[in-house]
């Protein structure tokens, strides 16, 4: 059956490394029969810069009608003064939002080839292999209500308001258990449920859900705990589970134990398993047009779309093992090469993926 993927390269590194891996995709279609149709269209600064808008109505549309979407990054130095409505990253935030993609898949994934890279001791990370999923459209960071007052003193507030309704937390503990099924079948729920009533709730469902997934282990941590766990012992969890706070700050630090955020991928999920692919980096505007950035997270974030979106685990495992056959020979972008090692352009480790296809 074919299937469209929108690619939106975006801005900054995005054009060079989205067009990594949109050569490993058509490399596949014509080796393994994949039968995708690749449609491009712009998103972010070089939307705003056409269109006046950081994403088109059209391009709204597109993606909704897509089966996948792959996008590089947005954002750089020469948008940010712009009014905060028409920001590049206003574009991601509306499709992530009115494709009501709730959650985020980030897995930190350690290629023994890397070892080193990390900044804790190899013995610690070697063989990392973990999964974070954050709920992405739900928690403090969109409720209501929100904002900065004046107080009867004359003094300012700012306030937010962290909530979680019964039916936003069922769903993304759905994601996480069925996750957790395809993996190890351990799950650590993430919460603050000795100080905050939302997650006293989050907690109450996590363990009415995993009623349904009796082969799953569920456990509970505090998300203080789970920072601290994260540096202490990392290769104890196999899933994490958690809101939207916690899991920006707990992804972005799982991701770093990896030491090379030009290797992470992520993926943003609807209900159906319909989704947004990227990687976790953004748009790295002091290195782009060189063509050394590393696109090895796009082409990563590829393959998490065959899993996931387009229901092609065959073809998701061949890119990974084609990565890893990379780092085997040496070869190495700017960012994750060390002594010895072999130093290639953008296009050049592309090209290397293609070839151990
Ligand atoms: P960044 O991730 O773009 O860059 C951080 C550092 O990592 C830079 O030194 C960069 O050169 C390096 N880096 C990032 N990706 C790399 C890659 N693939 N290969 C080699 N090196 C890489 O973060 P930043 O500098 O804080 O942000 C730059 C711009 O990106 C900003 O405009 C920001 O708003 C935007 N941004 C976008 C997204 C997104 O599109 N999802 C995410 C984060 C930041």
């Amino acid at each position: 059956m074919t299937s469209s993927v929108l690619v939106l390269p975006g801005d900054g590194i995005g054009p060079e490394i989205t067009v990594e891996a949109v050569k490993v995709l058509n490399a596949l279609n014509k080796s393994d029969n994949l039968d995708i149709v690749i449609s491009e269209d712009l998103v972010g600064g070089a939307a705003y810069d056409v269109h006046g808008v950081p994403l088109t109505d059209q391009t709204m549309q597109k993606a909704k009608d897509a089966d996948a979407i792959l996008l590089g990054a947005v954002g750089g130095y020469k948008w940010e003064s712009l009014d905060i409505a028409v920001r590049p990253e206003k574009g991601l935030l509306r499709l992530r939002s009115e494709m009501q993609l709730f959650a985020n898949l980030r897995p930190a994934y350690l290629f023994a080839q890397l070892a080193d890279s990390s900044t804790l001791k190899p013995e610690v990370v070697a063989g990392l292999d973990m999964l974070i999923v954050r709920e992405l459209t739900g928690g403090i960071y969109f409720g209501q209500p929100r904002g900065i007052r004046t107080l009867e003193n004359g003094e300012r507030q700012g306030y937010n308001t962290y909530v979680y309704a019964e039916a936003e937390i069922k769903r993304i503990a759905h994601v996480a258990f069925n996750a957790a099924m395809k993996r190890g079948k351990k799950l650590t729920s993430v919460d603050k449920a000795n100080v905050l009533e939302v997650t006293e709730l989050w907690r109450e469902i996590m363990d009415e859900v995993a009623k349904y997934y009796p082969e799953v282990e569920l456990k509970h941590m505090y998300v203080d705990n789970a920072a601290m766990q994260l540096v202490l012992n990392p290769k104890q969890f196999d899933v994490i589970v958690t809101g939207n706070m916690f899991g920006d700050i707990l992804s972005d630090q799982a991701s770093m134990l990896t030491g090379s955020i030009g290797m992470l991928a992520s993926a943003s999920l609807d209900a159906n398993n319909k989704g947004m692919y990227e990687p976790s980096h953004g748009s790295a505007p002091d290195i782009a047009g060189k063509n050394i950035a590393n696109p090895l997270a796009t082409i990563l974030s590829a393959a998490m779309m065959l899993r996931y979106s387009l229901k092609r685990e065959d073809l998701a495992l061949k890119i990974e093992n084609a990565v890893a056959s990379v780092l085997d020979k040496g070869l190495r972008t700017g960012d994750i090469w060390s002594e010895g090692m072999t130093k290639v352009s953008t296009s050049e480790i592309g090209d290397a993926v293609v070839d151990c296809l």
